[in-house]
């Protein structure tokens, strides 16, 4: 009886056997705790109906989990020498595709279309490469795939940013962008420990449910996160100056910001870190063109 692989011996095992070396730069930390994982399991609520996409799979510690309790799992690897170990160390299960591409450059969709469509809701459950989580979840999020949750493990920072509430210092343009699409629960904080080799960071695991609908209603979602983004370039000035810079010309444009801003309820002398979404979209709501 072979040990998971998410333990020590099995993963040691498996670099001797192919004389894997660690690449930092893909932000390669395997799990080698059977506890953790399970957390992971039970937090994503996976049934035998699901279908599970995973981002960066290693050696698999994750993935045999993810197989052992779902219809299908879809992994995608950027790093090739993973894929003759995953074939190996997965041999035991029928239901795992790994796919080896850039998850940042992949179509995602027609993955889904063309090894999922067989399943009853689509969950992401990955270990995450830290380098890229915020271009891998933005990407995702404003695909709009029919993807019902997200439990992924991250930085504890990106993490609490994700999960921020206003006049916070983790709040900021990703918190709102994530909480326009999702309700964010922070599951569990993981130690360096559990990882082999261990990252220099501790580690977030968050829970990130796709909403119905945005949680706001905005007509221009372009120009919401133009003024979600721009709100944050000097956090310690008002919104007020940051819209005057994110706006050209924006000497002649004071008084018609000032007036903006207060028709939409929002003092100028406020800082942007104390905007709700709600504010934000009144902002967006209630622009004129005078900025173009
Ligand atoms: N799931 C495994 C585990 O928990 O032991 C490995 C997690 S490790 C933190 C991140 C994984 O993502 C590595 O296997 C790495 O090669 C892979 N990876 C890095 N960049 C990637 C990308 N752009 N697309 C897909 N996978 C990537």
């Amino acid at each position: 009886e072979q040990k998971d692989i998410a333990t020590p011996v099995r993963t040691k095992m498996l670099l001797d056997k192919y004389g894997f070396s660690f690449k930092k730069s893909l932000g390669q930390n395997f799990l080698v705790d059977t506890n953790v994982i399970n957390n992971i399991i039970t937090a994503s609520g996976i049934t035998e109906q699901s279908g599970v996409i995973e981002i960066g799979p290693g050696m698999g510690s994750l993935t045999e989990q993810l197989a052992k309790r779902a219809k299908k799992v879809l992994a995608f690897e950027i790093d090739q020498r993973l894929i003759p170990i995953l074939e190996d160390s997965l041999s035991p299960y029928n239901n795992v595709t790994v796919i080896n591409e850039d998850i940042l450059k992949a179509d995602v969709k027609a993955a889904i279309d063309e090894h999922l469509t067989d399943c009853q809701e689509i969950l992401v459950v990955a270990n995450l490469p830290y380098y890229i989580t915020t271009p891998i979840l933005m990407g995702l999020l404003e695909q709009q795939l029919p993807i019902s949750s997200y439990v992924v493990m991250m930085q504890k920072e990106v993490g609490e940013r994700l999960s921020a509430v206003p006049s916070t210092k983790s709040y900021g343009s990703l918190s709102i962008a994530v909480q326009y699409y999702t309700t964010v629960e922070k599951v569990m904080v993981v130690p360096k420990g559990v990882f082999m080799p261990p990252p220099n960071v501790d580690s977030l695991v968050v829970k990130l449910t796709a909403l119905n609908e945005p949680a706001v209603a905005v007509n221009d979602e372009q120009l919401f996160f133009k003024l979600t983004r721009g709100a944050f370039v000097q956090r310690r000035k008002t919104i007020l100056n940051n819209y005057m810079s994110l706006f050209q010309n924006s000497k002649e444009h004071k008084e018609d910001i000032i007036s903006w801003l207060e028709r939409s309820g929002i003092a100028p002398s406020r800082r942007g870190e104390s905007l709700t979404l709600q504010e934000f979209s009144e902002l967006s709501n209630n622009f004129d063109k005078f900025s173009n």
